[in-house]
């Protein structure tokens, strides 16, 4: 089939790569010539496992296109994805400028039959609003094609996302079209082939079904997170208590992790959004509103931690492994380690980081800066620390040389934001260890 994907981003490449890699041609839309430029060479504008290798295998044959003309786009697909960014507005709704933009662009240029799939996280009404869009458009221009809009959300997790669009756990499919349901069908057979993950819908059902995942999932993060302030102050180990729920199959094991707070660019954002949907409709979303809550002083967490231990960070140095929000990622929005540098900056400290893929991402966050130190590697980011706090649970974190650690650091402190290591071991090599709701 002949696709278009508007947004080159997380979402809109890998949507691009995976379905050329199934056999269709592919066009990807971006404003940003830059971004644009980087993929035409090859490139993956960010960071991103296997994204690179099928770029590089799909534009060899020929599937893979990349240009800033939407009208080009437009007249390519027979499925056109939109793939922007919604990022929250002030308010906490989600800014919808960037998806009515294409819908806009896809009515001044349509002439032929075509499906508008948004793939953007949008909320619940977004589809009606780029239909009304389009038709609009499509008005102004005295013209009358036919089109249907589908909600398909995304469910990839960076860091994994290839793998995820490649064996999706369930595909959504939010339309009123049968028309526009057999193409979905027909795109998506070579992703459906074990057993149908295909789950058709309306189109409200399928918009609220995102938010409603991410809203469940950043729950029970904040749910484990205040759990784990309980179980310091009645010395019972959140770790011990994970292991103890999760063994129950209505609860399961997944996203029970205590830790220093979820961030990146989709929980965030999303729960701030269906937070304002149930305001728009009257209705109080009261457990989401704890959850963000939660999260927020999750956050600050580290920093009080650090602080209370070495009464003052005023000249100190702290070392800081990770830096993106979740391991396998350069993605630095909403990062926990963001609020960590902040704090730690704002009383005087100085930050030694090391991330193995984020470093030029925070550079280009934080620019040059005396109190940001960006190591060449974990261990030489301790060297003269007074305390070493793991953030993100990269996989080459997981068994440093502990002895070799120690001999560089200034004040041998531990602060383990994801429960990494084990207490009791680190305690016997003569750490204070810190970890979230850990007993002792
Ligand atoms: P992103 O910021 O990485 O990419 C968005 C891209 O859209 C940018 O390259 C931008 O230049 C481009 N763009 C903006 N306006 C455009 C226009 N008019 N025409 C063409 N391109 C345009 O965003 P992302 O992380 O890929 O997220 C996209 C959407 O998918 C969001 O709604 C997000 O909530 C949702 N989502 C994200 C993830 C994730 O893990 N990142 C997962 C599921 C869903």
């Amino acid at each position: 089939m002949k696709i278009t994907v508007f947004g080159s981003g997380y979402v809109g490449l890998v949507t691009g790569v995976c379905l050329a890699d199934a056999g269709n041609h592919v066009l990807c839309v971006d404003v940003d010539a830059e971004r644009i430029a980087t993929l035409e060479v090859g490139r993956c504008p960010f960071y991103e496992p296997g994204v690179e290798d099928l770029l590089a295998r799909n534009a060899r044959a020929g599937r893979m296109r990349f240009t800033t003309d939407p009208a080009a786009g437009v007249e390519h697909g027979e499925i056109l994805f939109i793939a922007v960014g919604t990022p929250p507005q002030e308010d906490g709704s989600a800014d919808l400028q960037y998806v009515l933009a294409v819908a806009r662009t896809i009515g001044q240029h349509m002439r032929d039959y075509r499906v508008i799939c948004t793939k953007s996280t949008v909320p619940v009404g977004t589809s009606r609003k780029v239909r009304e869009t389009v038709a609009s458009a499509l008005a102004a221009r005295g013209v009358v094609v036919d089109f249907d809009v589908v909600s398909n959300p995304e469910f990839l997790k960076e860091g994994a996302a290839v793998e995820d669009f490649m064996r999706p756990d369930r595909i959504i499919v939010g339309t009123d079209s049968a028309r526009a349901l057999h193409l979905m069908r027909a795109l998506y057979a070579p992703f459906n082939r074990n057993h149908d993950r295909l789950m058709a819908m309306d189109v409200e059902s399928a918009e609220l079904t995102k938010y409603a995942a991410n809203a469940m999932l950043a729950t029970r993060i904040s749910f484990m997170n205040e759990l784990a302030l309980l179980a310091e102050k009645v010395g019972a180990d959140i770790e011990a208590v994970r292991r103890g729920i999760g063994s129950d199959p209505r609860i399961g094991y997944q996203f029970l992790y205590a830790g220093c707070g979820y961030g990146g660019s989709c929980f965030p954002k999303d729960v701030k959004a269906l937070i304002h949907t149930g305001a728009e409709q009257g209705v109080t979303l009261g457990i989401l509103k704890a959850v963000e809550q939660a999260n927020a002083h999750q956050k600050t967490l580290l920093f009080t931690r650090i602080k209370a231990h070495l009464g003052s960070v005023r000249g100190k140095t702290i070392a800081l492994w990770g830096l993106a929000f979740k391991p396998n990622t350069d993605d630095m929005r909403e990062a926990p380690s963001r609020v960590l540098m902040e704090a730690l900056w704002a009383e005087g400290a100085t930050v030694h980081a090391y991330d193995p893929i984020a470093m030029e991402a925070t550079r280009r966050l934080y620019g040059p800066r005396p109190d940001l130190i960006l190591a060449d590697s974990a261990e030489a980011a301790c060297e003269g620390a007074d305390a070493l706090v793991l953030v993100t649970e990269w996989a080459q974190f997981r068994s440093p040389d502990f002895a070799a650690i120690k001999a560089r650091m200034r004040n041998p402190a531990i602060f383990d934001g994801r429960n990494l290591y084990d207490p009791g071991t680190l305690r016997a090599l003569g750490f204070h260890y810190q970890g979230i709701g850990r007993k002792g």
